[in-house]
């Protein structure tokens, strides 16, 4: 049976899809612990990413040889990077790119020694189910904003999310490093620290892919104020709805 890993890179993330699993079985794997069992009918096996491009690798390698994963869905938070990309927004990527791989002047800055590229592409077919379901969790959780006064409207973008071990939490540093990836070509909505490390082990093993990271911050020198707020009171209700809507709109397998 097609096994589908959900990666959680928070623990408020994947507090609500361990209560929700069917026949829970726990396993510890790589000092870390895996949680198999069934979400909706589906078979699935639940992870923490840990945090940073490394712990994230080991994780996902993990997934993929231990548990057989087949698919491998990624939620987290994120700082908003592009323009208009604001608190309390959703990214789906399309694709990613580390911000922080410079092997320059032997190779293009941003350049994946060997690998002859930058982006790692995220699965179009999982990708667009993704989308459908951030799209559609979003009524839900347009009315918990509605409902809390938080701001009026939430949007979702589809685009490049860029990766590295850094909490981006500086103004001038989210423009630098905006900017350095723009003149590059490359036109980031948002800043995390996991998932460019996750596409590229998927990458490796041809295991499709998919994230969404609900924006937290916009990486500025407030980042760290909004961060621990946003995580419990909504990335959470979030990824919640988001895999909910996912898991029914995947095909039968
Ligand atoms: N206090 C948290 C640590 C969060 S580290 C804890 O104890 O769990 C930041 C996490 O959020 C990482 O998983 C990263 O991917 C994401 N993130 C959110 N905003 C970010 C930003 N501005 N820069 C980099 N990563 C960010």
């Amino acid at each position: 049976m097609t096994t589908t890993a959900i990666l959680s890179a928070l623990a408020e993330e994947q507090q609500g899809l361990i209560e929700r699993l069917t026949n829970p079985v726990q396993v510890t794997r790589a000092g870390r612990d895996f949680w198999r069992g069934e979400l909706q009918g589906r078979s699935v096996v639940l992870a923490l990413s840990r945090i940073g491009k490394v712990a994230a690798a080991t994780t996902a390698t993990t997934l993929i040889e231990a548990f057989g994963a087949s698919r491998i869905v990624f939620t987290g938070v994120a700082g908003g990077v592009g323009h208009g990309v604001q608190v309390g927004d959703v990214v789906v990527a399309t694709e990613f790119v580390q911000h922080d791989m410079d092997a320059s002047p032997i190779f293009p800055r941003y350049h994946i020694p060997l690998y002859g590229r930058s982006r790692f592409d995220c699965d179009g077919a999982l990708t667009a189910i993704l989308l459908e379901a951030a799209r559609a969790g979003l009524t839900g959780a347009g009315s918990y904003f509605d409902q809390n006064n938080l701001r009026q409207s939430v949007a979702v973008h589809a685009g490049l999310i860029a990766s590295g071990d850094r909490f981006v939490s500086g103004a001038a540093e989210a423009r630098g490093l905006h900017d350095a990836l723009q003149a590059a070509g490359f036109a980031p909505l948002a800043v995390e620290m996991e998932g460019a490390a996750v596409a590229q082990v998927c990458f490796d093993y041809g295991v499709p892919f998919a994230a969404v990271r609900t924006i937290s911050d916009r990486a500025d020198d407030q980042a760290h104020v909004d961060f621990p707020t946003f995580v419990t009171e909504v990335a959470s209700h979030y990824a919640r709805a988001i895999i909910g809507r996912f898991l029914q709109l995947l095909p039968k397998s």
